[in-house]
């Protein structure tokens, strides 16, 4: 099992370093939006955002009621670095995991008492910390910043106000993080476990202690020793933190293989029970199978509308509005929102002929880029009698799909204009 999860948090955080890398997701910032395999994704794209965010909390709140805590044990990224910086303090500095940080004043771990750390390993030890918050530096930089954007400012050293800030910055914080906060961080300030809290039941998955033999306990400590998050899994009110990673399970169960006894720890899970056939069934009684039920049963809505926002996806933008000050000029403008430029064709109706002049009826837009066109509206060419006049415009991209964005607009003529 041990193995298992270090491949899927391995797995994890290789996705996460390597994913700004591909360009198919990064944020930003300057305009607040989402860029999709270079598709820019606005918050007016509801049927996008709406349904993903949604999609990721339902999908959530399925794996928490039926297996707990384990995003915390198998999937976070802060969890699975603070577990490699005490492999390291372990390993480089010959101490206890708890030995170094905010740990240290709540778990009692004390690094002058009984430490090995030479200055070699203290060198070395900084040296993995620094290089590896850089590393986690350039990374979440990439999320904010095109990394051909940044690698062509690195070398240039040209715009240093902005490479020269984010990545130190966010390195820093992890220099911060890794040599001081860790696992602090997890037991004590995140709050994403009380939001995983919410969908535990008693049915959830969770480890047991095997009560009837506690007896048989010899109090080798090997489970508490193993807990990444220093709770004793003997101790069922220390439930609460238990983040389900079963290094205590396999501990025990190790120890008992070689005493030829079963293991005191398992994992226990009521979703499952043992038929008379000796073999796994669903409990169909079980809460946590009921609630699993009705959260994957609602996941199906976002997943829904979701599919339905990347088919009604369009690609590009327009806003159409009068000039401040000018009852008869207005301004159109069209927003590409993929990665390659793309032509449109601009057209008309509702006005007579020649009462309306459009600056051009056919352009192309820069990918990711704004276009402005301006548009008059003649009422002596058109001869427009006086009164309102709707009027509607329409934008149309020049490609196989031909996809159209109308808007409707209307002048007001008065004597005189
Ligand atoms: S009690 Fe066991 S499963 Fe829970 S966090 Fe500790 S080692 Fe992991
Ligand atoms: S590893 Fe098993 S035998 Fe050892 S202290 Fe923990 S529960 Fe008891």
């Amino acid at each position: 099992m041990t193995t298992l999860r270090y491949l899927v948090q391995g797995l994890i955080l290789t996705t996460i370093a390597v994913l700004p890398f591909t360009g198919l997701f990064r944020i930003d910032l300057s305009t607040g939006r989402f860029l999709l395999a270079g598709y820019q994704i606005w918050w007016s794209d509801f049927f996008l955002i709406f349904p993903f965010w949604l999609l990721l909390i339902a999908g959530a709140a399925t794996i928490y009621s039926m297996l707990g805590m384990v995003f915390c044990g198998w999937a976070c990224i802060q969890n699975t670095l603070s577990e490699f910086v005490d492999f390291l303090v372990i390993k480089v500095l010959k101490s206890k995991k708890q030995s170094l940080g905010l740990d240290s004043l709540t778990i009692g771990g004390d690094l002058s008492k009984g430490s090995k750390a030479t200055a070699t390993g203290w060198v070395l030890f900084g040296t993995i910390i620094v290089l590896m918050s850089v590393a986690l530096g350039v990374i979440f930089a990439g999320y904010f910043v095109n990394p051909k954007i940044l690698w062509s400012d690195i070398r240039t050293g040209s715009n240093a106000h902005g490479v020269f800030f984010i990545i130190p910055g966010i390195g820093a914080l992890f220099v911060l993080d890794l040599f001081l906060i860790r696992h602090y961080w997890c037991n004590w300030v995140c709050p994403y476990p009380l939001w995983q809290h919410m969908f535990k039941s008693e049915a959830t998955m969770k480890v047991a202690f095997d009560d009837a033999r506690r007896e048989e306990c010899t109090g080798c400590n090997l489970c508490v020793k193993s807990c990444i998050v220093d709770i004793d899994p003997r101790d069922t009110k220390n439930y609460t933190r238990c983040i389900n990673c079963g290094e205590c399970v396999v501990a025990c169960e190790d120890y008992s293989a070689k005493k030829n006894v079963p293991s005191l720890l398992t994992f226990h899970f009521d979703g499952f029970s043992i038929g008379k056939d000796g073999k796994k069934h669903i409990n169909k009684v079980s809460p946590a199978v009921n609630r699993f039920a009705l959260t994957a049963g609602f996941t199906m809505i976002p997943l829904s509308l979701f599919i339905y926002g990347i088919f009604s996806y369009v690609p590009f933008h327009i806003t159409f509005s009068q000039n401040p000050g000018h009852l008869t000029r207005y301004s159109l403008a069209i927003s590409n929102k993929k990665p390659v430029s793309q032509r449109f064709r601009i057209e008309e109706d509702g006005l007579p002929a020649n009462s309306i002049h459009i600056g051009t009826d056919q352009i192309t837009v820069p990918a990711g880029s704004k276009k402005i066109i301006p548009v008059s509206i003649l009422p002596k060419e058109g001869n427009l009698s006086e009164g309102l006049h709707p009027f509607v415009i329409h934008v149309i991209s020049d490609n196989p799909k031909k996809q159209e964005l109308s808007q409707e607009a209307s002048v007001y003529i008065s004597q005189g204009l």
